[in-house]
C-alpha cells in the first residue's frame, strides 16, 4: 500500500506507523488519519507484527488537526456533516487505536497537541523526549469544547486535566511523566532507540496473552465508563461547534488564532 501523509514501516516484529508531514508539523489532514487507520489494519493484519509504535517524522509529533485544511473544506458543514465528519476521522478512528488488538506506544517529540493529543492518548504508553510537550488550546483559542476525544481526565486525573483545559498551557514531558500520562522521558537524540527496545520487549511476549491483558485492562476503564464518558463528550463538542463564541472565532479565521507551533515556538 502507497502512503502520503504517513510512512509505515515494518522493523523486525514492530510496526511504525509516523505522521508523515513534518512541513506543516505533521498536522493530521483527512487522508493522514485515513492512512494511519489503514496502516493500523496492517499492522493488525500482520501476524509478523507484535507491537505497534506511532510516531512523528521531523520536530513534531503532530500539531493538531489540520486547521487550513478545515477551513478550507469543512467551514461551511452543517451540524450534520460535521457530526458524521467527526465521528468517523477523530471519533471512530481515535476508538480504533484504544481498541487495537496489539500493544501500542506512542513515540512524541516536540508538538503533541489537540488531535495529536488525542491519538497518542488512546495508544496503550507513551514513550517522550526531553522536548515533547503537550498541550489542548481549544478551549481558550478556538471556544471549542476541548478536542472530540475527552481522553484527559482517564490519562491525568481529573484536576489537572481541568487546569490544563481551562488555561490551555503547555505540560512538558517531565511534568507529564509525574502526572503518570507518560511512561517514560528519555533524552531527545535517545527516543527512537528506547521506544523500539520498550517495543522489543513487549513483543517478546506471548501474543495471545498480551492481547487478553489489554483487552481486560480497557475493560476496567469501559467498566468506570470511559466509552461512554467519550461518547457523551463528542455529542456535547458538537455543541460546542455551533455556538456564538465558536462562530466568532472561525469567522476570523482560525488558522490564525490557533498555537500552531511555528506560529509560537516553545
Ligand atoms: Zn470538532
Amino acid at each position: 500500500m502507497e502512503f502520503q501523509d504517513i510512512a509505515y514501516e515494518v522493523i523486525g516484529p514492530v510496526a511504525r506507523i509516523s505522521h508523515n508531514r513534518p512541513e506543516v508539523g505533521n498536522a493530521e489532514g483527512s487522508r493522514l488519519l485515513t492512512e494511519m487507520d489503514q496502516a493500523l489494519k496492517l499492522a493488525v493484519e500482520d501476524d509478523a507484527v507484535r507491537v505497534i509504535v506511532i510516531a512523528g517524522k521531523g520536530k513534531h509529533f503532530s500539531s493538531g488537526h489540520d486547521l487550513k485544511e478545515g477551513q478550507e473544506k469543512f467551514a461551511d458543514f452543517t451540524v450534520e456533516q460535521r457530526f458524521e465528519h467527526e465521528q468517523l476521522y477523530f471519533f471512530e478512528y481515535g476508538f480504533r487505536i484504544w481498541d487495537c488488538p496489539k500493544p501500542t506506544i506512542a513515540q512524541v517529540q516536540g508538538a503533541c497537541i489537540a488531535g495529536g493529543f488525542m491519538v497518542a492518548n488512546m495508544c496503550d504508553l507513551v514513550v517522550a523526549s526531553e522536548n515533547a510537550f503537550f498541550s489542548d488550546p481549544v478551549c481558550r483559542t478556538l471556544s471549542c469544547a476541548a478536542v472530540e476525544l475527552l481522553v484527559h481526565p482517564w490519562v491525568m486525573g481529573l484536576r489537572r486535566a481541568k487546569e490544563f483545559l481551562y488555561t490551555g498551557r503547555r505540560l512538558g514531558a517531565r511534568e507529564a511523566y509525574e502526572f503518570g500520562m507518560v511512561n517514560h522521558v528519555v533524552p531527545d537524540a535517545e527516543l527512537e532507540q528506547r521506544t523500539m527496545a520498550l517495543a522489543n520487549e513487549i513483543a517478546a511476549v506471548p501474543p495471545f496473552a498480551l492481547k487478553l491483558t489489554k483487552r481486560s485492562l480497557n475493560r476496567a476503564f469501559d467498566i468506570q465508563g470511559f466509552r461512554n464518558a467519550l461518547a457523551s463528550h463528542f455529542d456535547i463538542h458538537q455543541l460546542a461547534h455551533v455556538s456564538e463564541e465558536f462562530k466568532a472565532v472561525t469567522s476570523r479565521g482560525y488558522v490564525n488564532s490557533s498555537s500552531r507551533p511555528q506560529q509560537k515556538a516553545g
